[in-house]
């Protein structure tokens, strides 16, 4: 049985969450790095999962590398970058209501692109790579272009690369660095993952077919377009599209990482054999017990 490496590329964060007056408890989290833990427990044996980004080598560092290794994620191939550490966010709770503060501008993971050849053979490595526009955000802008030759490089090896956009504005000096960049990295995407509201708001796409033709025509081979709780709609170049609807969830209480499972899920199914539609079921499955439990990662879920 020969082993195969799925690489999730991104920034995890400490999370911070209030629990009582003056106490917080300590997560880990992060968009890529959530599909990565995600994956984990859905990969067969065969398959091992790692996290590529930037880490410091303090106590900080070691606790997120320790925590990745007991969810089943190898932090190995992560850059150290020795007089940096690992960023951190904060879930406040007003009401109902959360707001999130984070410190990350000079997080280690801002510099997981700065030595080229160490990046290049880590993806050279992998089998999958998986990657988000908040990655991408992360990645120092003057890395950025270093960063998506590596992935193209990759791409052109043969490897399986796939991309969400996950559009964050504010992490962006303004909508046109980020959109530039999100092109940049669907021309070496193999896959792509966008949510409708987020290429309709920034791109005016007036349906799910008009951002599944402005992707293909950047270069990608297959676009899935997740709406919510909305119609999936995907199509690979050269074949018909297809939809398919996710299962009504009745009790929705946190739609944190709706979209990080869903990629799991997917990802999962599509490795171990499944046809696109029947990817995205497994996706939006996962996706549906996800948003029915708080936080974004949900033991329970898998
Ligand atoms: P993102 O979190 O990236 O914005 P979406 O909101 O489009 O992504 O959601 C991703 C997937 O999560 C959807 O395709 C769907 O399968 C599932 N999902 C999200 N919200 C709901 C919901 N309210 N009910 C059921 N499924 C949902």
């Amino acid at each position: 049985m020969t082993n195969k490496t799925f690489l999730s590329i991104g920034e995890a964060m400490i999370e911070m969450a209030v629990v009582g007056p003056d106490t917080y408890r300590r997560g880990f989290a992060g968009d890529t790095f959530n599909t990565a833990w995600y994956l984990a427990k859905l990969l067969p044996a065969d398959w091992s999962v790692k996290y590529f980004s930037g880490l410091g080598v303090d106590a900080a560092s070691s606790e997120m590398r320790e925590f990745a290794k007991s969810s089943g994620i190898d932090m190995a191939p992560a850059r150290e970058v020795a007089e940096k550490t690992v960023g951190l966010y904060m879930i406040h709770l007003d009401g109902g209501e959360r707001s999130f503060s984070y410190w990350r501008s000079d997080s280690a993971a801002r510099q997981m692109a700065g030595d080229v050849d160490y990046m290049t053979e880590r993806f050279m490595e992998a089998d999958v790579l998986f990657f988000s526009g908040i990655s991408l955000a992360v990645v120092l802008p003057e890395h950025r272009a270093a960063f998506l030759e590596a992935i193209g490089k990759a791409r052109a090896a043969g490897k399986t690369t796939i991309f969400d956009p996950n559009q964050r504005l504010r992490l962006w000096k303004d909508q046109t660095e980020m959109s530039d960049a999100i092109s940049d990295a669907a021309k070496v995407s193999e896959i792509i993952l966008p949510s409708f509201d987020e290429e309709q708001q920034f791109y005016g796409d007036t349906s799910p077919e008009a951002t599944i033709e402005r992707y293909f025509a950047a270069g990608v081979n297959t676009v899935i377009v997740k709406n919510g709780p909305g119609l999936v709609t995907a199509q690979t170049k050269g074949e018909a599209p297809i939809t398919v609807q996710p299962n009504i969830v009745e009790n929705v209480v946190d739609t944190t990482a709706a979209g990080d499972s869903f990629n799991a899920g997917f990802c999962a199914a599509l490795l171990q054999g499944a046809d696109l539609a029947g990817a995205i079921a497994s996706g939006a499955e996962l996706a549906g017990k996800v948003v029915t439990s708080h936080g974004a990662l949900v033991n329970d879920a898998v």
